[in-house]
């Protein structure tokens, strides 16, 4: 049962590895790459957090303001904003002016920390996940990077973001409030470019994360996305999609997700025996995978098997 066998290999591959493996200085290699005019995008790796890549997995997205850049997301760490603000001070002496946070996963909000002085905007309910969840979160990923998260201390954002037209640092955005891959995912749409930054409800040849997940209200938020007709997308993960492949592979894989937990939970499997089971060839070579696939089954099933099995009274 290799599938079975890979799966006990993921978990415990996260938990230790020879510190001697990385006895190399920790530093990011953060290299902004101009996308659309005024914009540049910093592309994670599309794996999983590991030692390896230091939690280098997010796509971060710089935008020209007015007094400097606005800085979509800040990464895994202290270190990783540090590098970020490093790699923008080449972009623009002045610094980042504001931030955004698209919601209150680790990856997407880590590195305020170094920014916790300038404008820190996201919608309300972000703000209280993260305020709730930031510390189970640290842990976590102290767990899971080590060295690469030392010095790191989850900072919550402070400016509460309505959605509507709002203008940040003289930049005129869209902000969209939307839900599914958490209780509360920012989009945005920049005015000036028509460029759509999904945050996690889009992944590009990267499974989807489903730890906070409503599959429905996803699906439901996707097809408002579709919706825009945007010419450039910026997926939380992946590489920049200029045909709206994000919005399309990430509905079809949750939509995959779903039947196939939910055809599993009828037949009375067990996670084990989902686990064992083959992933489609057109999901098996997105990154992360299977090791995400076995996630989403733990995050997903019981709750699945729930609302599929009859009620015993
Ligand atoms: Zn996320």
């Amino acid at each position: 049962m290799p599938s079975r066998r890979a799966a006990l290999g993921f978990l415990a591959a996260s938990v230790a590895l020879p510190q001697h493996v990385f006895a190399q200085p920790l530093s990011y290699d953060l290299r902004p790459v101009p996308v659309l005019p005024g914009i540049w995008m910093i592309e994670g790796a599309t794996e999983y957090f590991s030692m390896q890549n230091g939690g280098a997995i997010v796509n971060c997205a710089l935008l020209q303001g007015e007094t400097g850049l606005i800085l979509i997301d800040s990464g895994s760490s202290r270190r990783y904003g540090e590098a970020l603000n490093t790699a923008i001070r080449k972009l623009d002496l002045r610094g980042v002016s504001a931030v955004v946070n698209t919601h209150h996963h680790p990856d997407h909000f880590f590195g305020n920390q170094v920014f916790a002085d300038k404008p820190i905007l996201a919608l309300g309910q972000t703000g209280a996940l993260a305020r709730a969840e930031g510390d189970s979160f640290s842990d976590n990923m102290y767990r899971l990077l080590g060295d690469w998260m030392r010095g790191t201390e989850p900072v919550a954002p402070n400016t509460v973001l309505d959605p509507g037209e709002v203008m940040i640092d003289g930049r005129s955005f869209t902000a969209l409030g939307l839900s599914g891959h958490t209780a509360a995912d920012l989009a945005l749409i920049d005015a000036e470019t028509g460029l759509l930054i999904t945050g996690d409800l889009a992944f590009l040849d990267r499974a989807p994360t489903t730890p906070h997940a409503d599959l429905a209200q996803w699906q439901t938020s996707l097809d408002a996305l579709v919706a825009i007709g945007a010419p450039a997308i910026l997926p939380g993960h992946g590489p920049l999609d200029r045909t709206g492949a994000s919005l399309t592979q990430t509905r079809d894989y949750l939509i995959w997700l779903n039947e196939t937990l939910t055809k599993a939970a009828q037949n009375g499997q067990s996670m084990v025996e989902i686990m064992d089971v083959a992933l489609p060839a057109e999901f098996a070579g997105m990154g992360a995978q299977p090791q995400e696939f076995y996630r989403s089954v733990s995050h997903l099933y019981s709750g699945i098997e729930r609302a599929v099995l009859p009620r015993a009274n």
